[in-house]
């Protein structure tokens, strides 16, 4: 039995499949008798992967992006500088061919990635990948096609990128398991919005499980089980019925206001990545959406996604929600949410890197689109724009531009769209929270993201497993920056919410509370019992508790008041 950390809920009892094993190249010398033999080996390799693409393109046909990837890739096999430089190396060097292909891959792939060009920066992207496929066909490894996969499927890997997971087939993936990644990466996140179940920081599952393994993943209690027996799996079946049960009794309140006992009204709104949530609100009881991470709908193509496609989504989500709100939030793409087409160079720091609102404005025409999209799907007048990780008065100053631009274009044109959409900002950066008096007067609303937020105040990676003890948002520069930020938000007033996970968890829904918020947006299966800790506690009370808890130094004191707290009230 292994253990592991509780990424997304459930149980899952089906069949492993390790995704991006390692490709062992070998490296030897051959004779001159056995170029002729290598030669063919690259033949075969080559005519294999291009069957491949060939079965690709024909089951995607009706994805025009895709085929055009496909088709690039296609050219590759043929390109006769790439095919000849292999030829020629084997002759030259005497390496066996995969190997030499390894080699020539990798400078393809360092050509492209160093020109300006941005076309021909992403075709390194290409130029990997089917540099892969053909080094799995010389070495007899089979593809792991994640669009192929057989029904009752559990994922095993090292790590799990937020794009691994927005691709999976959600109709054959049953559960997640890998070795990296904590609770608030995204990847995580997207598995809760997908309700896959989810064990992340799993040591060494890679070395101990292999595909086609039967596995047992209690994400209800952190541990995974290798090659059941007929009773572990009955326990299984049994604690899955147990699970699906509770959770079918906490949507019972789902139609109760979430006003406290002494008569406080709170809003509750959901945190959503795919669109499809939208049908899961009035079951979970969500008063529209407070985030919607669009990043999704990038994550799971292999290329941007069209201005239309972008449009057909925001239009879904906004009229899906009528009449409670829909916040669209602007590409928060890079850090751990990488997007190898957009050619991102490799950073030592991502997540404090190149990306979110920072790539957004140096990247215009990705931007612009995307304002567009959400500006025409504005119409039913219940959207509001949400700009991600601002750190400073100047770079809304400059999203502000590009969104004027777009306004006065859509005015030329006579397109139609909300006149008076509301614009926020997330405070997910310190330097943000800190200037929230300069900040607060140039927005509409607020949205704090405690999960940023927490990263950044105390520099601690939300994807590294090995810190999740101290990712606990019960602390106290965490409470004195959010009290800060209220504060000042209620000085201008102007709307403050909280959408990051602390909200969705009764502790620190409780805290929220007692500094002030009213107002948050979590993903949608904490709603219900968010809901019932809400009608059950008195604000006059919860605001003594935090204060009293503000008053402690350790985290340890601070959680121990809230939990009694919680405990007697939950
Ligand atoms: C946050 O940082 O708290 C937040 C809500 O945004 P995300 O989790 O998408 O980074
Ligand atoms: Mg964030």
């Amino acid at each position: 039995m292994l253990e592991g950390l509780i990424a997304s809920e459930g149980i899952a009892v089906g069949k492993a499949l390790l995704l991006h094993e390692e490709l062992r190249i070998p490296d030897y010398a051959i004779r001159d008798s056995d170029v002729k033999l290598e030669m063919l080996k690259f033949d075969a390799a080559l005519a294999l992967a291009r069957d491949q693409l060939v079965d690709l393109k024909e089951r995607n046909k009706d994805h025009e992006t895709t085929v055009k990837i496909l088709e690039s890739q296609l050219l590759i096999l043929v390109d006769p500088l790439f095919v000849g430089e292999v030829i020629q190396k084997v002759r030259s060097e005497k390496r066996n061919v995969e190997k030499i292909v390894s080699d020539v891959v990798a400078e393809f792939a360092r050509t492209f990635s160093s020109m300006d060009n941005p076309y021909l920066k992403e075709r390194a992207i290409d130029v990997q990948d089917v540099g892969r496929r053909i080094l799995r066909s010389l070495l007899g490894q089979e593809i792991q096609s994640l669009d192929r996969l057989p029904a009752d499927t559990i994922i095993v890997c090292h790590m799990l990128t937020p794009s691994d997971v927005a691709r999976l087939d959600t109709s054959r993936v049953i559960g997640l398991c890998c070795e990296v990644g904590g609770v608030s990466s995204h990847a995580a996140i997207l598995a809760r919005s997908l309700m896959i179940p989810a064990l992340f920081g799993v040591e060494n599952v890679t070395r101990k499980v292999r595909t086609g393994d039967s596995i047992y993943l209690d994400c209800i209690h952190g541990k995974l089980y290798l090659e059941p027996s007929a009773l572990e799996i009955d326990e299984a079946r049994e604690l899955g019925r147990q699970v699906r049960a509770n959770f079918e009794k906490s949507l019972e309140p789902s139609t109760l206001t979430p006003v406290t006992r002494d008569g406080i009204e709170v809003t509750l709104r959901a945190n959503i990545s795919v669109p499809a949530e939208i049908s899961s609100l009035t079951t979970f009881g969500a008063s529209g959406i407070g985030l919607f991470r669009t990043e999704y709908l990038f994550l799971k193509s292999n290329s941007l996604p069209p201005q239309e496609e972008q449009y057909e989504a925001y239009r879904k989500v906004a009229a899906g929600c009528l009449p409670s709100p829909a916040i669209i939030r602007t590409l928060d793409i890079g850090g751990d949410k990488d997007l190898p087409y957009l050619g991102i160079p490799p950073e030592s720091n991502p997540v404090m890197g190149w990306r979110s609102i920072r790539y957004c404005l140096q990247n215009a025409d990705i931007f612009r689109s995307q304002l567009r999209a959400i500006l025409r799907a504005s119409v039913t007048k219940n959207v509001k724009l949400l700009y991600p990780m601002i750190t400073t008065p100047e770079e809304l100053l400059r999203a502000n531009e590009f969104l004027d631009e777009v306004r006065q274009e859509f005015v030329e044109k006579k397109i139609p769209f909300d006149e008076n959409l509301p614009v926020g900002i997330m405070i997910e950066v310190p330097a943000a929270a800190l200037i929230t008096d300069r900040l607060a007067p140039m927005v509409d609303f607020l949205s704090i993201g405690t999960n940023d937020l927490f990263q950044f105040t105390m520099a601690v990676d939300r994807a590294n497993q090995r810190l999740s003890p101290m990712f606990d948002t019960i602390n106290l520069p965490i409470l004195r920056i959010i009290k800060h930020v209220v504060d000042q938000a209620k000085k201008f007033d102007v709307p403050v919410s909280c959408c990051g996970e602390m909200a969705s968890q009764p502790a620190g829904c409780l805290a929220l509370l007692g500094l002030g918020l009213r107002e948050f947006s979590m993903n949608v299966f904490s709603i219900p019992k968010i809901k019932q800790l809400i009608r059950s506690v008195d604000l006059r009370d919860v605001n003594e508790i935090v204060a009293e808890a503000m008053g402690c130094t350790t985290t340890a004191e601070m959680r121990a008041r809230l939990d009694a707290y919680v405990e007697k009230h939950g």
